[in-house]
This record gives C-alpha cells, sequence and structure tokens, in this order.
C-alpha cells in the first residue's frame, strides 16, 4: 500500500518527522542510500571493537520542556532515551597559549572569569554579554511559528535581535572593541560552525553558545540509541526504514511530486516509490537540480541558491591504557587554537592547508557517560575536528590517493604534536587505532554535496530572512533537513517537529 509519507534520507529531521507521523497513525516509508540510518548521526564500527558516531559530539536543547525533550514526550520515549549533562562549571574548555577559559553554564559566572581575564575591558565585556543575552531571548519571539503578541510584549529584546540581523560574530566583537585574545576564547568552539567569527552569523553563535549554556548534553545510551529509538517508533507503527537505497530520480507531474526511482546498492536494481506526499531530507538543492530548477517558483530558486558549509576533518581515535581523566579530559570539550587569531587560523587551515598551527576540537565520548559502549574496558575513545577544503581534497584523491593519504597524516601528526605538547605527553604510545576522515568521506558516508558539514553555511546572509524552509513549491513536497531548517541535533529535532506541526496541525513546539 501506498504510503502517506515517502521520505528520501534518514537524517535525524527525517526521523524526527517520520516517527511523528508514524506515532499519529500514518503510514511513512524511508529510502536511506546508506546502510546505516542517522545520516550525519549514524553510528559505524571499525575492527570490530571500535564505536565512533560519525558527527555528532554534544547536544542542547535536551532538558525539561525544550524541544528535544517535547519530541521524546510525545513520542513516549523521554524514559528510555535520556541524557547526561556535561560539566555546568565548564562545558567548553578553551585553550590558547597563555590563555585558558572554561565556560560556564551561568553567564554572570561567565563575565566574572572574562573580568579575572581581561580586568582592562570589563565594560565593555559586561555590556557584550548583556547584548548576547538579549539577543537571545529577542530570538525566541522571532523563530517560527511567530505569535505578533509575544513579540509586542518582548519589544525590548526583540529589537535587541533585530539590530544583529546582519551582523558577523566579529562585527559585534568589533562594536564592543573586546580584547583579541578575549574574542579567540569566545569563539574557540568555532569547529561547531566550521566558520571563523568573521564569517560567522552573530545570530547562529548566540543561539548555539546559550543553547549550551542552558545545557550541554549527551545520550546516556550514545547516539546510536536516540537513532535506533527513532527507527524502532516507525517500525512499530507499520513504517519501514529501507537502507541501501539511493534515490537516483523524482517522479513530477503537472508540477506535483508522486514518488521517486532508487537503485538498491546492494543488487543493483532500480525500483519506483509511490507517496501521497514526499518528504526531501536529501540536500535540497541536490534534489532541486535532479527535478530540474526551472519546475520551482522564483522565490524558492533565490533560497535554493545557498552556499554550502565548509566541510571538515576527523580523526576517530582509541587509546589504550590511558585514563584521559589524569590529563585534563572530563566531561566537557577541549578547544585549542595554536595560532591566535581564528580569522587568520581558519584562513590557513581551510584557504592555504595549512595545519602547522592548528586550532580543533577535542572530544572524549567515553568519559561523557558510563553505559557499556563496543570499546574494551581498557580503551577510551577521542576524537578530534577541524575544517577542511573540499575542492583541495577532493583533487587530490582525484590525481594521487598517496598524496591523498599524506595530507590526512600531516593533519593528523601536527594535531598530535600539539596534543602532546600541552596535554598528553606520549599519547601516541597509547594509541591503538585511528582512522581519519576528510571531506570527502563526509560525500562518501552522508552524501552531503562537496562534503558540506552544516549543509548552507551559517552566515548571516543565509541565517535570515532568505533562508529556504519546508516549502518547494511544488505539490505534495517538502523540504525538511539542515538546509530548509537549522543544522544540529536539537536544530534538526525542530526541523522536523516543526514539518509536523505544519502539516497535522497538533502544536507540540514552543519557544525554547
Ligand atoms: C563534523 C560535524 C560535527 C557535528 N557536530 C555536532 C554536534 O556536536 N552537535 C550537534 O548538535 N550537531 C552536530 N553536527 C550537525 C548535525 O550532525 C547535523 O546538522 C544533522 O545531523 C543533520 O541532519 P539532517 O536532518 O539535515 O540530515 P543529514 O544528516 O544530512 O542526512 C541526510 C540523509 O539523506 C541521505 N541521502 C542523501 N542523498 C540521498 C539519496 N539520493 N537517496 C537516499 N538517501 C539519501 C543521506 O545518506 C543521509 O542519511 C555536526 C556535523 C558535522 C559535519
Amino acid at each position: 500500500m501506498k504510503p502517506d509519507y515517502l521520505i528520501v534520507g534518514s537524517g535525524l529531521s527525517a526521523l524526527v518527522f517520520g516517527a511523528l507521523m508514524a506515532h499519529a497513525g500514518k503510514k511513512v516509508h524511508i529510502l536511506e542510500a546508506h546502510e546505516h540510518a542517522g545520516g550525519f548521526g549514524h553510528t559505524f564500527t571499525l575492527s570490530k571493537d571500535y564505536t565512533f558516531n560519525a558527527q555528532l559530539h554534544y547536544v542542547w536543547d535536551c532538558g525539561e520542556g525544550h524541544t528535544v525533550n517535547r519530541v521524546l514526550k510525545k513520542l513516549g520515549l523521554d524514559q528510555t532515551v535520556t541524557f547526561e549533562r556535561y560539566d555546568p562549571q565548564g562545558f567548553d574548555h578553551m585553550r590558547m597559549p597563555g590563555y585558558k577559559l572554561d565556560i560556564p553554564s551561568d553567564l554572570q559566572e561567565l563575565l566574572r572569569r572574562l573580568m579575572d581575564l581581561f580586568p582592562e575591558a570589563g565594560d565593555r565585556l559586561s555590556r557584550f554579554i548583556h547584548d548576547v543575552d538579549k539577543t537571545r531571548e529577542g530570538l525566541k519571539y522571532l523563530s517560527p511559528p511567530i505569535q505578533p503578541l509575544e513579540v509586542l510584549q518582548h519589544g525590548g529584546e526583540v529589537f535587541c535581535a533585530i539590530q544583529y540581523l546582519n551582523s558577523t560574530l566579529q562585527d559585534v566583537f568589533d562594536k564592543f572593541k573586546l580584547p583579541l585574545p578575549a574574542q579567540t576564547l569566545l569563539a574557540l568552539q568555532w569547529p561547531d560552525f566550521l566558520l571563523p567569527p568573521q564569517q560567522l552569523s552573530f545570530y547562529a553563535w548566540v543561539l548555539l553558545f546559550r543553547g549550551y549554556q542552558e545545557g550541554a548534553f549527551y545520550p546516556t545510551q550514545h547516539f546510536e540509541h536516540v537513532i535506533d529509538s527513532l527507527v524502532q517508533v516507525i517500525e512499530e507503527h507499520d513504517g519501514k526504514v529501507l537502507l541501501n537505497q539511493e534515490v537516483t530520480k523524482f517522479c513530477v507531474t503537472a508540477q506535483t511530486v508522486t514518488g521517486v526511482e532508487a537503485i538498491d546498492r546492494i543488487t543493483h536494481e532500480t525500483r519506483e516509490f509511490s507517496g501521497d506526499t514526499v518528504i526531501c531530507n536529501m540536500d535540497p538543492k541536490k534534489a532541486a537540480k535532479m527535478i530540474g530548477i526551472s519546475q520551482f517558483s522564483k522565490t524558492v530558486q533565490r533560497k535554493l541558491n545557498y552556499e554550502y558549509s565548509p566541510s571538515n576533518y576527523m580523526a576517530y581515535c582509541v587509546v589504550k591504557d590511558l585514563d584521559l581523566r589524569d590529563y585534563g579530559f572530563g566531561k566537557w570539550n577541549v578547544f585549542h587554537t595554536e595560532h591566535p587569531d581564528l580569522n587568520e587560523a581558519f584562513a590557513q587551515m581551510y584557504e592555504h592547508h595549512d595545519y602547522s598551527k592548528p586550532s580543533f576540537a577535542i572530544t572524549t565520548p567515553t568519559l561523557l557517560s558510563d553505559s557499556v559502549r563496543d570499546c574494551p574496558p581498557d580503551c577510551q575513545i577521542v576524537e578530534f575536528l577541524t575544517v577542511a577544503n573540499y575542492a583541495y581534497f577532493h583533487q587530490l584523491r582525484q590525481e594521487s590517493p598517496k598524496a591523498y593519504r599524506l595530507k590526512k597524516q600531516e593533519i593528523f601528526d601536527s594535531i598530535l604534536d600539539v596534543v602532546e605538547a600541552h596535554y598528553v605527553p606520549n599519547f601516541r604510545k597509547h594509541l591503538v587505532f585511528h582512522v581519519t576522515g576528510s571531506p570527502t568521506t563526509n560525500e562518501r558516508f552522508c552524501w552531503c554535496p562537496q562534503g558540506n558539514s552544516y549543509g548552507s553555511s551559517l552566515t548571516p546572509q543565509q541565517m535570515t530572512l532568505g533562508r529556504l524552509n519546508h516549502h518547494t513549491s511544488l505539490r505534495n513536497f517538502y523540504f525538511c533537513n539542515a538546509s530548509s531548517g537549522y543544522p544540529g541535533f536539537a536544530p534538526t529535532f525542530w526541523t522536523g517537529a516543526l514539518l509536523y506541526q505544519n502539516l497535522s496541525g497538533d502544536v507540540i513546539l514552543g519557544n525554547s
């Protein structure tokens, strides 16, 4: 029987939408090109013993009444899909030569720590923090579904937010004349956006920074449990998640999408699938090209003309007979830069492929939950993340697989040199397994064009008014992914839930 919803892709927004619809009694079929569900959130096992999550580290908006919690409650999963909180005294540890700052949950405590480090800039820091807080409040009332009465009641906050509509984080740092090291410490979580302050939307930074302050979380039973639980809801309600099905064509008649063609990546057979409504979780621009851009309205065509976010480099590592807690790691992330200026650091790595002064994130998933994971008890997992240029890696891989491998190794060595110098002497001696991923790895395993990390790039131009949403202008066809909502675990929960809410009329979202 034809499903009510045929979904292309099993990324988080698709699974959330699909689970909510299935739970509400609709028949849902999902077609996923990869052998695992979850998109960027999928989990993979290597060397039999070691399990890694592809691209999720920590998440926000999971507390009581917040988006993730509301969705899980609606699905009856809130008692089984639970989260561990990062250390509220310091969930992100920012490190650069000569400076250290642990970001606490409390904004006033953050201000106090910043003032201790930069007493001469106290007043400017205080005004900056004030506007960060007010902008966050204003954005709550400006995010859809907008309630005009609430916007009026919170005019001060809304006005504060609106004045930064087109601002980058750097614009706001400059407005308040913050000292460069203070800027660097505050923006060191740049791998969460893969953009430097000069290009990053101030809104994007505020939402993530304040979101994590309200609570940075890690799933008690790791990310695969979240993905598996959403899949289970779909399957328990007579739905299907079909893996290894790569959609190669959308069937469109008279501006109406009726189904798709997909090739089975194991048997190489091509099959047609139809659905009353088709939901597109794969990259909207790529899907639109498959359909024919001219089929879309001029407004949607304009919105589809987005630039992709930069891609990334990942190193997934296993260390043995080493407790990372003895070396400054714990229920927090560590963000490190060797270069004191993040705009420069980013340009060196992204534009010049020079990793001699790297800036990167270090995450330690085994330290975040006591739940048993597929990693032997004498081992711990540690992951490193930084930016990388797709065009460069793509060309290297095409021209010389050896040069491609050497470049990945060079970046890894540069990161490990910093790790051994500042954190864990003899780290390499304890390293029993590692695998590195480049922009082309992202493209191969997450099917993201140009290996993009966060969908459309999080610049001010692309974060606000001209941003794509669910609307496609074709009948029975909706977009539902990071680029047509917002990237990140909680934002993709929100994206899937918002589409569910719009199509079903069942209101589940609040202003979180
Ligand atoms: C390096 C990195 C680190 C990150 N860290 C975090 C973090 O710490 N916290 C956080 O909250 N977020 C993080 N994110 C962001 C988060 O992972 C993503 O924003 C989110 O998972 C995207 O979900 P999505 O719904 O857009 O779908 P996607 O994950 O983009 O999934 C799309 C799915 O569609 C499938 N697909 C594509 N084409 C086809 C086709 N033709 N046929 C069938 N299927 C197809 C793909 O295989 C994929 O499964 C990170 C992302 C990256 C890259």
